[in-house]
């Protein structure tokens, strides 16, 4: 295949298997602006498959770091009524979301972190509707990544601008299963693999998971109780049909307890986070919580995450990658996380998903709580996953059970 013709199935499967674009649905498509032949591409096969309208928005992360630079507070302490009255709107008008990104993952670097905090908090209670919605996959939405020259140049620091470019969609392609043979079809049957891993773990119940790595990693975290752990393909609200929130995407999750976390994460991969990396960082829990932490670049950055409210500091999400992947088949951290978390195992901070645990998405905000659910404005996913990862499972009535050896599946 062409890149050409590689561009035109990725578009395709964009649409078909990550937004599952129904005829007469409304397409709310963000893109970034560099890739705006892309995006016109994805909008066309939009339009072919039915959508009623392709609202697009271009996105210039340039333009936004130059307003953290030169705009006063002021104007990040609010969040206009607009904003918050389109998305919540879309949300609830069964509008699929479809995210394509590429961003630069410095592109905020040195930028003034009070201004990112103030408007992170200023757009969180205006915006709830549509992040609770989000969450619970009340509405479809889709992130799929597309290569710009400033990612590229930080994935392949060594070569020419344009020739890195095309080296990154070409592992892109990789990463998404696009090559010879029906991508779409190849979709599927992973996604049927996931399910029956996600089935598998769910049956466990398990009450601990202990990890233990070379690196470091000696760590317990609690599973909620009437955990599910999802994976693969979401659910079509309307009719249960699939989509697929992430491209790429290999990991089975579940809700952590989260106020059961002891010991120590060594992260296998930089973090980017708000444009700003943290590397070779190390996170000490006790009952749940971050007690101390370490990094070697970007400490300021990660504590600035660490405390952006209570639920920063704890655990939202707990997922399984095995080690060998399509992603790290590539042998190349994206710094980027949609990539870089389907290559490891990975936690999140923060959030947790209330469609992980047995009638979440109905509890309200006290009764997730009380579940061992996580609240928080932010939602980080990290990496902890290595060649030599193992975990262990632990039964209510203490049976063991070895998960992952070696990084990967051990059942
Ligand atoms: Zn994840
Ligand atoms: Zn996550």
């Amino acid at each position: 295949m062409t890149l050409d013709e590689k561009k035109n199935a990725y578009a395709a499967l964009i649409v078909k298997a990550g937004g599952r674009v129904r005829p007469g649905q409304k397409v709310f498509l963000r893109c970034p602006v560099e890739c705006y032949e892309f995006g016109r591409l994805v909008a066309r096969k939009a339009y072919e498959a039915g959508a009623s309208e392709v609202d697009t928005e271009w996105q210039d992360l340039y333009l936004s770091r130059m307003r953290l630079d030169y705009a006063p507070m002021e104007v990040f302490t609010h969040c206009p009524e607009w904003t918050a009255l389109k998305l919540n709107t879309y949300a609830q008008s069964d509008v699929v979301f479809i995210s394509l990104r590429g961003a630069d993952p410095e592109i905020f670097k040195g930028v003034d972190p009070a201004k990112q905090a103030a408007e992170m908090r200023a757009m969180h209670e205006p915006l709830k509707v549509y992040h609770k919605m989000l969450t619970t996959m009340g509405f479809k939405w889709t992130i799929a990544g597309v290569p710009t020259t400033g990612w590229a140049r930080k994935v392949y620091p060594m070569i020419n601008e344009q020739v890195a470019v095309t080296r990154l969609w070409d592992a892109i392609f990789e990463t998404v299963r696009i090559g010879d043979g029906d991508a779409y079809g190849k979709w599927m049957a992973h996604a049927e693999n996931l399910a029956g891993r996600c089935a598998a773990m769910t049956a466990w119940q398990f009450k601990t998971l202990r990890y233990e790595s070379a690196n470091g990693t000696d760590f317990t975290v609690g599973l909620a109780e009437h955990h599910r752990f999802e994976g693969g393909a979401d659910r079509d609200p309307a009719d249960g049909g699939p989509f697929f929130a992430n491209m790429p995407t290999e990991e089975v999750f579940t809700m952590p307890d989260c106020r059961v976390a002891e010991g120590t994460l060594v992260a296998s991969m930089p973090l980017s986070w708000q444009g700003c990396l943290i590397e070779d960082f190390r996170l000490v829990f006790h009952e749940g919580a971050v007690v101390d932490y370490d990094a070697r670049r970007g400490k300021e950055t990660l504590r600035r995450l660490l405390e952006s409210d209570e639920g920063s500091r704890r655990l939202g999400e707990c997922a399984l990658v095995p080690y060998p992947s399509p992603v790290s088949a590539q042998g190349i951290l994206f710094y980027n996380t949609l990539f870089d978390e389907n290559a490891a195992c990975h936690f999140a901070l923060g959030q947790c998903y209330e469609t992980n645990i047995e009638g979440g998405p109905e509890m309200t905000e006290e009764e997730l709580k009380a579940h061992g659910g996580n609240v928080s404005m932010n939602h980080v996913d990290f990496m902890v996953g290595t060649a030599d990862l193992k975990i262990t499972g632990t039964r209510a009535d203490g049976e063991e059970v070895v998960v992952f050896q070696n990084g990967t599946w051990a059942f």
